[in-house]
């Protein structure tokens, strides 16, 4: 279903969009990777070598404007069409709040929520045009609750919810699906931490997630999938 079809990653550098990207590729998906930095090529390159084709990378920053506008163009230019748009990228620190410089507080806010808004802007006119499309955002699960000494980083995914809700019901009625996969605590090198170190070795991995994109991004046309929430079992947390 989803073989031919093409996707955007942002973030897919390391972590859940490598690997996002690798499950999308073994889906037969042609893929534009995204990421800040020349990390981002490596990236591409490691999967070329594993026999995936049609993958491209392209370094651009989510949070600027010309960047995000620039990874769509040269997105349309290479493949002809965007059917995903997976909003990944993200940065995040946990500390108390007057511990939080304004830079940082503005740099988690480009970051994760102006950069979802970015990338939706810029596909949603192809994606009208075309009648059909599917952004799906790696939201958290603190988009849904909050946490002690993380008030910056739960705003920006609270906010991120706000915005693809809203953003869900105005774009229905052009064919186009919005959703968010919410997920807890996954083992990446989110907030300067280290993939594979044994101490999470019992929190959700990167391909738990990636997996959740692939079954949302998979539905059936009559079908939108809106959110998705997972948790490693051994984290606590509130249910609603
Ligand atoms: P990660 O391992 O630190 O990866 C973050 C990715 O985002 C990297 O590929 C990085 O690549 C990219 N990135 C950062 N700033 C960027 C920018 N300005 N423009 C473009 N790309 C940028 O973290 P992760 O855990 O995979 O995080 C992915 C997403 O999952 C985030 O939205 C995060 O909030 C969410 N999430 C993570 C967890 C968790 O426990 N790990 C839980 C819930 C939700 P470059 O360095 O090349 O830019």
């Amino acid at each position: 279903m989803l073989k031919d079809q093409v996707a955007i990653i942002t973030g897919a550098s390391r972590g859940i969009g490598k690997e996002i990207a690798r499950q999308l590729a073994e889906q037969g998906m042609k893929l534009v990777l995204a990421g800040s930095s020349e990390e981002v090529h490596q990236t591409a390159e490691e999967l070329k070598k594993t026999g995936f084709e049609n993958i491209i990378s392209i370094q651009s920053d989510v949070s600027r404007e010309k960047d995000v506008q620039n990874l769509v163009d040269k997105t349309l230019a290479a493949f002809g069409q965007i059917d995903l748009l997976v909003n990944n990228a993200g940065v995040g620190f946990f500390k108390l709040t007057e511990e939080v410089s304004l830079d940082e507080w503005k740099k988690v806010f480009e970051v994760n929520v102006q950069g979802v808004f970015l990338g939706a802007k810029a596909v949603l006119p192809h994606m009208k045009k075309r009648k059909s499309g599917n952004i799906i955002t790696i939201s958290s699960d603190v988009g849904r609750y909050t946490i002690p000494n993380g008030a910056a980083y739960t705003a920006t995914k609270y906010a991120v919810q706000g915005f693809s809700g809203s953003l869900a019901q105005e774009v229905r009625e052009f064919g186009i699906r919005v959703g968010t996969i919410n997920p807890g605590m996954v083992d990446t090198y989110f907030a300067g931490s280290t993939q594979g170190i044994p101490e999470k070795e019992e929190w959700l991995k990167v391909e738990d997630i990636a997996k959740a994109v692939v079954y949302m991004a998979s539905a059936p046309q009559y079908m939108v999938v809106d959110e998705i929430i997972l948790h490693p079992l051994v984290q606590n947390y509130p249910i609603a």
